[in-house]
């Protein structure tokens, strides 16, 4: 049996202002998303009443059904996952966040929907920090193409990069990938202007996120550590 997700979220918080207080850095500076992907309702309604407000989807299908059935005042929701040009007009209708971006028909499909739609919409760009031929995100040689690209734009708002770690139990290399992602965020400051003001790193999960937060993340996304395993994917 799992536990309450309302005690793994308080776990969760205690273990982030741990590794804050060990590293020197501001427990405020980390936003943490709970990733609710496979679970019901109930347990995203759970999780809401005892304070969470970010939660994070990373199947457009699965977020549109449970944007449209959670109505919740002050909830703000995140998708993290592979983006489809045909889910974006649904997705902009409500989501507050896309982490997962990183070609530029991507950010003009958002920016037409979200013009349609009358939002605003957060945007990370994903970046391919483990080399792994299946993982999403772009190179880090073409962030700045991208942001230059999306400089001008009026209804997104970049405000920084999003990577994931190679799933292994090799703390060097997911931290050599986290200070690549760490390297990539500094290096484009320069490109700050218009639509584009990088201020977020997003990285870590729940078997990584205290080398994240140790290597600068502001952002993690964690799944199993609140709301338990999960049965597929
Ligand atoms: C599933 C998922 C997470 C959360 O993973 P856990 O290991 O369960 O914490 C974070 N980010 C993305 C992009 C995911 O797909």
């Amino acid at each position: 049996m799992d536990n309450p997700p309302c005690d793994n979220l308080r776990q969760m918080k205690t273990r982030i202002q741990e590794t804050c207080r060990r590293t020197g850095r501001d427990p405020s500076e980390i936003l943490l998303v709970a990733v609710s992907k496979t679970k019901p309702n109930s347990a995203i309604e759970e999780v809401f009443e005892c304070g969470q407000r970010h939660f994070g989807e990373n199947r457009a299908r699965e977020l549109q059904g449970k944007m449209s059935q959670i109505h919740h005042n002050g909830i703000i929701w995140h998708f993290v996952g592979p983006l489809q040009t045909n889910k974006i007009k649904y997705m902009v209708e409500r989501v507050d966040w896309i982490h997962s971006v990183y070609k530029k028909k991507y950010l003009n499909e958002i920016e037409k929907r979200a013009r349609e739609a009358g939002r605003s919409i957060q945007i990370l760009i994903q970046i391919n920090i483990s080399g792994e031929g299946q993982k999403q995100g772009c190179k880090p040689e073409a962030v700045s193409d991208l942001l230059k690209h999306a400089q001008s734009m009026d209804c997104l708002r970049i405000r920084g990069v999003m990577g994931m770690a190679t799933f292994t139990g090799d703390k060097d290399l997911i931290r050599g990938e986290f200070k690549l992602l760490k390297e990539v965020f500094d290096s484009h400051q320069h490109l700050n202007g218009g639509a584009v003001r990088l201020d977020h790193i997003s990285m870590g999960m729940t078997n990584d996120f205290e080398i994240a937060i140790e290597e600068g993340s502001t952002m993690i996304r964690v799944g199993t550590a609140i709301f338990g395993e999960r049965e597929y994917h």
